[in-house]
């Protein structure tokens, strides 16, 4: 990543001015209601710095995954632009449909100081994904100065992160703080960590994974592998995995890449036991097994054993950082083997250590276990966070790194 600094949405004057902010409002939704509001919260600070400092707030984000034709009530902003109002005590004023139409253009012209926008969902264009410059133009329009703040979606380069921008050339580009904070911990973690540093990974498959494990190789003192991506690496070293998910057009490469693990100074620390199952459910009965699981059977979780060595080797690190849960934890007590890492990296967290916990569901892991104030940083980002375990490109933050 490039090393060019960022200017910071602190260290520009507000006053009296509009900043047109990228928000990551992409938050999981149940029934038409915000099931964790993380994404929200998170992006208080950089909010009330504006307003706080008589600036006013143009927000814009995508929700979901909608078709990008037109308005769909499913994939609607409301139910986050009142969860802001709350969370902020002040209106918020989601102006229209459509973030590009005369009631937002309106809106948007006779904002004042203190007052706060958010557009509605902009994947409601398909310019949005496609990085469309004159669709960038129009949003950018919105703003005297730009702000990203979206660290959930700066591994994209759709439109808002990196066409909006590109069109404010001549107007200050800034990091919002969760960006900066994201930014901070993660780089920080993997670039300088203080040794022991210990990754420990897991999750459903090892070929989102591979990236990441080569990156980590050689950088890490010990690399932790438990969730189903386990079973691939254990069935490429030899091992009976019975029914557990196993990725087959994946053994050959994870067979290379346990080779390309050991010839660096990386220790591997597999699952030496499994609590498994005949089947993925609720009340099934279950059994311990070694390394080799039977045919007819299902590895669904660490077992006793590998909680042992795993949380071991977290307790002693100085660094840690975690991306994917280590069993099926959505289903208890498949849920034991993730639960004994959250604690063990806390206990380390207490003991001095940083811990970042990056992934999608293993934040919502962690947010549902009641874990989340424990580390020292819980990303936003799943994906995002991903990108920066892999070292790979990061478009929203290097089209502020060019400003
Ligand atoms: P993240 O979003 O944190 O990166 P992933 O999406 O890679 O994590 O993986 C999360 C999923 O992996 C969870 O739904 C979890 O149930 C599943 N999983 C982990 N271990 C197992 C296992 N042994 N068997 C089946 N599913 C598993
Ligand atoms: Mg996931």
């Amino acid at each position: 990543m490039s090393s060019v600094a960022r200017t910071t949405i602190d260290a520009v004057e507000v006053s009296g001015r509009t900043v047109l902010v990228r928000v990551d409002f992409n938050v999981p939704m149940s029934e038409g209601e915000i099931t964790d509001d993380s994404r929200i919260r998170a992006a208080l600070p950089t909010i009330q710095s504006i307003l706080d400092r008589g600036g006013a707030c143009v927000l814009m984000s995508h929700l979901g995954r909608p078709s990008g034709s037109g308005f769909e009530p499913a994939f609607t902003l409301a139910p986050a632009a009142n969860r802001l109002a709350e969370l902020l005590g002040r209106p918020v004023n989601l102006p229209s449909r459509d973030c590009l139409d005369e009631s937002s253009v309106a809106a948007v012209d006779s904002i004042e100081a203190g007052g706060v926008i958010l557009l509605e969902n902009l994947r409601f264009h398909k310019a949005e994904k496609k990085g469309d410059a004159e669709f960038a133009a129009r949003l950018a329009s919105y703003g005297d100065l730009y702000c990203q703040d979206a660290f959930g979606a700066a591994h994209r380069a759709d439109a808002s992160m990196v066409a909006v921008p590109e069109a404010m050339e001549g107007r200050p580009r800034t990091a919002g703080r969760l960006l900066e904070a994201e930014l901070r911990y993660l780089s920080g973690a993997i670039d300088s960590p203080a040794r022991p540093f210990v990754a420990v990974l897991g999750g459903a498959k090892i070929s989102d994974k591979l990236a990441t494990i080569r990156h980590l190789a050689g950088r890490v003192d010990t690399l932790v592998v438990g969730g189903a991506m386990a079973f691939t690496l254990l069935r490429a070293m030899g091992h009976g995995t019975g029914k557990s998910l196993v990725e087959e057009s994946m053994v050959k490469e994870a067979s290379g890449i346990i080779d390309a693990v050991a010839a660096t100074s990386t220790t591997l620390l597999l699952p030496v036991d499994f609590v498994c199952a005949g089947s993925p459910a609720a009340g099934v009965k279950t059994t311990v097994s070694g390394r080799d699981i039977e045919d007819g059977q299902m590895g669904l979780d660490i077992g006793p054993g590998s909680v042992e060595v795993f949380t071991e080797a977290i307790r002693a690190a100085r660094t840690v950082v975690w991306n994917g849960p280590m069993g099926l934890f959505e289903i208890p007590p498949f849920d034991r083997g993730t639960l004994a890492v959250a604690k063990a990296m806390i206990d380390a967290t207490t003991a001095g250590a940083t811990s970042v916990v990056g992934g999608g569901d293993t934040a919502a892991a962690v947010n549902d276990l009641g874990l989340a104030t424990g580390f020292t940083h819980v990303s936003t980002g799943g994906g995002a966070s991903l990108r920066m375990l892999e070292g790979g490109p990061m478009p929203g933050v290097e089209a502020l790194d060019r400003a």
